[in-house]
């Protein structure tokens, strides 16, 4: 069944690419890097989510979270909050933590940190470092021609 579900999501992904629903920015912090990471997310074919999505920030106080995904009644695509007391690298991380649940949110699965997540951030992780760091390789890559 995990080796099913872990076939599943590049096929979700693939069949999801084509479809663009439209992305929301409420209270963004005004640093370069995180407009950086929600840019590189938002437009990474690696990265869809194939609903429509509202990313605010905004102080979360309840259940000790830094950030949550959850999905807006009615149809109205879902909601990814982020604490905006965060630092800048923990305001990153809490991106790609929430968009890898946000890409996942269609495959139905008892643990919502499984390794379809975990594919899924590991695509958010790539393609917002990627952005950010562009002249680096990426981690566990080696320059060309060594091994
Ligand atoms: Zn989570």
């Amino acid at each position: 069944m995990r080796k099913y579900l872990a076939l599943l999501l590049p096929l979700v992904l693939v069949a999801c690419a084509s479809v663009r629903p439209s992305m929301r920015i409420e209270d963004a912090p005004q640093d370069a890097d995180v407009q950086v990471a929600l840019a590189a997310l938002d437009s990474s074919p690696d990265c869809n989510i194939p609903l429509e999505l509202t990313v605010r920030f905004e102080p979360i106080e309840e259940g000790h979270r830094v950030g949550e995904t959850s999905e807006l009644p009615d149809g109205g695509g879902l909601l990814i909050r982020i604490d905006s007391r965060l630092t800048r690298e923990e305001t990153v991380d809490v991106i790609e933590h929430e968009w890898a649940h946000a890409m996942t949110w269609r495959v139905p699965r008892p643990d919502c940190h499984d390794e379809i997540w975990g594919a899924a951030f590991s695509r958010c992780y790539r393609a917002v470092t990627a952005a950010l760091f562009p002249t680096e390789p990426l981690l566990g890559e080696r320059p060309e021609g060594s091994r």
